[in-house]
């Protein structure tokens, strides 16, 4: 069992990587993989991310983040800094400006909010796992619909590990998996806060969109 919610799979891959496991003759080590991480909102996604790229940048690995542009800011935000290694969010406006400005020398790349950029990004993760890249990639796996979010669903399918984690329901104290939007709008690509979205179990959501549930 490789995946627990104490993170254990980390531990386990991260010991593939460093330790460099004796390995039978002729076979190479395997180096680059696709980790996918998804939740509702509030559910610690980003953290999970950052919890992982700061534990490899602490062993000296080279690392990277990537957002998409989904506002009008453009710039590079420091996520994690630890003697004097940070890790900057780089915002690309499209998957493919992922490969365009991934160093040559990178190790692990971690891409959040995932759900917002488009069906390449599946692609480019398969390229960045071929070029022996361990790429961690976070994002919203349903939209406020209670729908499979733009690429997610094919990130689980190609990666090799897949973490879900959990907001609470405020409603029932059970673990929410689904994103209820609060305010008005059909927006699919609202980005918003706690003003704008309260996670929910099944049960509740569909009680609160009645509209919603499958018959
Ligand atoms: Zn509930």
């Amino acid at each position: 069992m490789l995946i627990d919610e104490t993170g254990r799979m980390d531990e386990e891959i991260e010991y593939l990587q460093v330790k460099k496991p004796k390995i039978m003759e002729g076979i190479q080590p395997q180096k680059g993989w696709i980790e996918a991480i998804g939740g509702s909102m509030f559910s610690g996604k980003t953290e999970e991310l950052i919890r992982r790229l700061k534990r490899a940048n602490i062993a000296k690995q080279k690392v990277e983040i990537f957002k998409p542009r989904i506002d009008n800011r453009y710039h590079e935000t420091k996520i994690v800094s630890h003697d004097n290694n940070e890790i900057f969010s780089v915002v690309v406006e499209s998957a493919s400006d992922i490969l365009l400005l991934a160093p040559k020398d990178l190790e692990v790349v971690g891409i959040d909010e995932a759900q917002f950029f488009t069906e390449g990004l599946p692609e480019v993760c398969e390229i960045l796992a071929g070029r022996k890249i361990r790429v961690i990639v976070a994002g919203l796996d349903l939209d406020y619909l209670g729908k499979p979010f733009g690429p997610m669903p094919a990130l689980f399918a190609i990666a090799e590990f897949v973490t879900k984690v959990h907001a609470i329901c405020p409603e029932c104290g059970y673990l929410a998996s689904h994103s209820h939007r609060i305010t008005e709008g059909d927006e699919l690509f609202l980005v918003g806060g706690k003003d704008e979205y309260l996670p929910l179990c099944r049960l509740h959501f569909y009680e609160k969109n009645p509209h919603l549930v499958k018959k």
